[in-house]
């Protein structure tokens, strides 16, 4: 082996071949193949053969379909209408119910006697001409992934975004949450641990609503026009959505850790899906129940202000929490159907020099909605732009460094099952090769880029949005980058997307990226009908410059990581934000007041702090070490042109930077727990996992951090323990 390798095409080359290739006119291209008719998870199958040949026309000889067989719901009825109880003379109500005794009547009739129908909710998005996907006769009814069946009347509250923490105010204030439907906005958290902490309250139902107050600056009443005339929410438009625990376990909620193969056994999924129905509704079906809660109980505003900020007060919604009283009730009424069926992974592999080094990339097809132009598709279109690309180097006689692994993901959005069953299934592979994995969801929804990273991998990051012109620059001179433009804000990994069992199952450091909307953008209809081809045409990327940009930052990102010959990664970045982390959760300890003594909260002291960030200091030796070697290295491959015949150096020269890259690859590994964290033990990454009441945020060692909320000092010891114990174990790993 030597380097630079220049058979086919130089490193350079290459690079440029990647910021060259993607087209945007391609990209919309195959954009509008994806959006043009519903591929809903598991009925998807000429899109996953469609995906697969188009691999391989575009020279990924090796492109397979992996199937696995998945507990999953699809949408069969629904309706929620608010009844209001008919006020009649005593003896008219007393002559019936003695007529209902006498008779056993059934709920039925004794609705159609003495209720009447104050609203029927309409549950469907409107058809618009300006926008065909919103009007096939086929097009998906609004529902919730995961969500259970069920037929509940009661009174209902308005419990703000329904957080853990909207609820503790709510039960504070002794709101009667029992035997009630919560009325909930979208937003703050994932919309399953909604229904989860709604569930464990004892309320019997979830209605989940969009609140145009969220949705930043455009909105109608700041004087936009709605889609499709204009910018702001179309008013009848819902957001769909899963509803499992998340928190739990992703995948197929049978079948926690093991791939959903034929045969598997499969457990109940008591505890990780809902038990209360649930259902998601347009602001314009959600604006009669709130304000027929008028005038019921407190107002929002008398609570802390994450319940400020609701955007329908103009439209005389005066945000009552309630309860409505036992006479103004919901009837809300979801019913699923629960199968198990196939769903299909497209994998595409390109075959490295080196085996034992991989670099997965990953993007969701499924999707909620016939359209899907953002969420996923903008991701797909965007790389089978990345595959072409790469398609094209091969052609011209390029064999990759590492290996290439390219996935095509079903069932992200029911609960990240397509990337989960494959993790599950190949993680002693994973486990041994992978040096990374690089998610893209939605690619393009607006034109902010975004990012989150496993600290291993920002270097990297920051350097290939480096080599990336910005679209839509309107002074072409000044040669802007994506990096220029990009507020450098890199979140942790926390969960919502693919990523999640490749960093918090396997262990393999991840990056998360897309172009996205903000609080001036268009506002993106998220898992609505008009999250379609024609919003993205029109408003959302008009040219899909921004589809070929992302196109290109993951391209010239996968090259760099595949193709140096030292890996990419910054130790010290990792060793560094452990140390920020402790700091992080010492702050949360100091903050939970008289918990911690002075002596436990003292760095220099602390029983519980101390020994963690010593273990840091020598974690940072070790990588200060690893990363001046692995610059030694690359130097020397960069410089040295070791004639064939000094075979022995040259050797000497490969085994040094395997040896530095085996180091490299394994350190996010470290990290792992084997027992998992409590409770939710299929998460086993000590450093990073989604918010335990969150989801979609990340927290960091959250282990310690939730013994801290819990005000559970023995557990705070235990996990410090752990915690030292990995960070040592991960400094071990690099010394010598
Ligand atoms: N992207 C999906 C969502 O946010 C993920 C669903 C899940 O994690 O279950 O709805
Ligand atoms: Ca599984
Ligand atoms: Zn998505
Ligand atoms: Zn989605």
């Amino acid at each position: 082996p030597s380097w630079p390798r220049t058979e086919g095409v130089t490193y350079d080359e290459l690079v440029a071949l990647l910021l060259n290739g993607p087209e945007p006119e391609k990209a919309r291209e195959w954009s509008e193949y994806y959006t043009s008719g519903p591929h809903l998870a598991g009925k998807n199958l000429s899109q996953v053969v469609w995906t697969r040949d188009k691999w391989q026309s575009f020279g990924i000889t090796h492109a397979d379909i992996v199937t696995y067989d998945i507990y999953v719901n699809y949408p069969v009825g629904h309706s929620l209408t608010l009844l209001e109880k008919k006020s009649k003379s005593a003896s008219e109500s007393n002559d019936e119910a003695r007529t209902r005794e006498a008779e056993g009547d059934g709920v039925e009739t004794q609705r159609k006697s003495t209720w009447k129908v104050k609203f029927e909710a309409s549950l469907e998005e409107d058809v618009l001409a300006e926008d065909p996907t919103s009007g096939l006769d086929d097009r998906i009814p609004t529902f919730h992934g995961y969500s259970a069946s069920g037929n509940v009347t009661a009174p209902y509250v308005y419990v703000n975004y329904g957080t853990y923490w909207d609820f503790e105010e709510l039960v504070k204030a002794n709101v009667t949450l029992e035997g009630k439907i919560g009325l909930a906005r979208y937003g703050h958290i994932f919309r399953g641990l909604k229904v989860k902490r709604a569930e464990e309250l004892g309320m019997v139902g979830m209605v989940m609503y969009t609140d145009p107050g969220d949705d930043g600056e455009v909105t109608e009443q700041n004087g936009y026009a709605t889609y499709p005339e204009g910018p702001a929410r179309e008013p009848s438009s819902v957001q769909r959505g899963s509803v499992q625990y998340l928190s739990f376990a992703p995948g197929d909620p049978t079948t926690p850790g093991v791939p959903s193969k034929p045969g598997v056994p499969r457990q109940s999924v008591n505890g990780s899906i809902p038990q209360i129905p649930s259902i998601p509704i347009s602001y314009e079906d959600a604006l009669p129940l709130l304000k027929a809660l008028n005038g019921y109980g407190p107002k929002a505003s008398s609570f802390s202000k994450a319940w400020k900020g609701t955007g329908l007060e103009y439209k005389g919604v005066e945000y009552n929490i309630g309860p409505t009283p036992d006479e103004l009730v919901l009837n809300l009424v979801n019913e699923q159907e629960y199968v198990i069926t196939p769903m299909w992974n497209v994998i595409g592999i390109i075959n490295g020099t080196t085996s034992d080094e991989v670099v997965v990339l990953g993007n969701h097809r499924d999707a909620w909605i016939a359209g899907g132009a953002g969420d996923p598709n903008s991701g797909s279109a965007a790389f089978n732009e990345v595959i072409r690309s790469f398609g094209m180097a091969t052609q011209l006689g390029w064999k990759p460094w590492r290996t290439i692994v390219f996935a095509s993901w079903d069932g992200e959005e029911y609960g990240l099952i397509g990337s989960t069953e494959w993790v599950e299934e190949y993680l002693p592979w994973l486990d041994k090769a992978t040096v990374a994995y690089l998610n893209v969801d939605v690619g393009a929804s607006g034109p902010h880029f975004k990012a989150s990273a496993a600290p291993l991998l920002n270097k990297a990051l920051i350097q290939a949005t480096q080599l990336v012109p910005l679209p839509n620059q309107t002074d072409q001179a000044s040669n802007k980058t994506v990096y220029d433009s990009w507020n450098k804000h890199i979140s942790t990994m926390g969960s919502g997307s693919d990523f999640t069992a490749f960093q918090d199952f396997a262990g393999i450091p991840c990056i998360d990226m897309g172009f996205s909307f903000g609080q001036d953008s268009a506002v993106y209809h998220y898992h609505s009908n008009y999250d379609s081809f024609a919003w993205m045409d029109r408003i959302g990327d008009p040219g899909f410059l921004h589809h070929a940009a992302i196109a290109k930052v993951w391209a010239v990102l996968a090259a760099a990581l595949i193709e140096t010959p030292v890996i990419q990664f910054n130790a010290t970045d990792y060793a560094t934000a452990l140390g920020q982390y402790i700091e992080d959760a010492r702050d949360k300890a100091a903050d939970a007041v008289g918990f911690l003594s002075n002596e436990e909260l003292q760095p220099t002291t602390s029983p519980l702090f101390r020994p963690m960030m010593r273990s840091v200091d020598r974690l940072l030796n070790a990588t200060a070490a690893l990363d001046g070697r692995a610059a030694e290295l690359a130097e020397e491959v960069a410089n040295g042109d070791v004639p064939w015949w000094k075979w022995w150096e040259r050797l000497r020269l490969y085994y040094a930077v395997r040896a530095v890259n085996a180091k490299y690859k394994y350190l996010e590994r470290q990290f792992l727990h084997k027992p998992g964290l409590d409770g939710r033990s299929w998460f086993k990454h000590v450093v990073f996992a989604p918010g335990r009441w969150v989801g979609y945020a990340g927290a960091t060692f959250p282990g310690l951090v939730e013994a801290i909320d819990d005000g559970d000092k023995a557990g705070m010891y235990r996990w410090a323990g752990i915690i030292t114990g990995l960070i040592n174990k991960a400094a071990g790993s690099l010394e010598g």
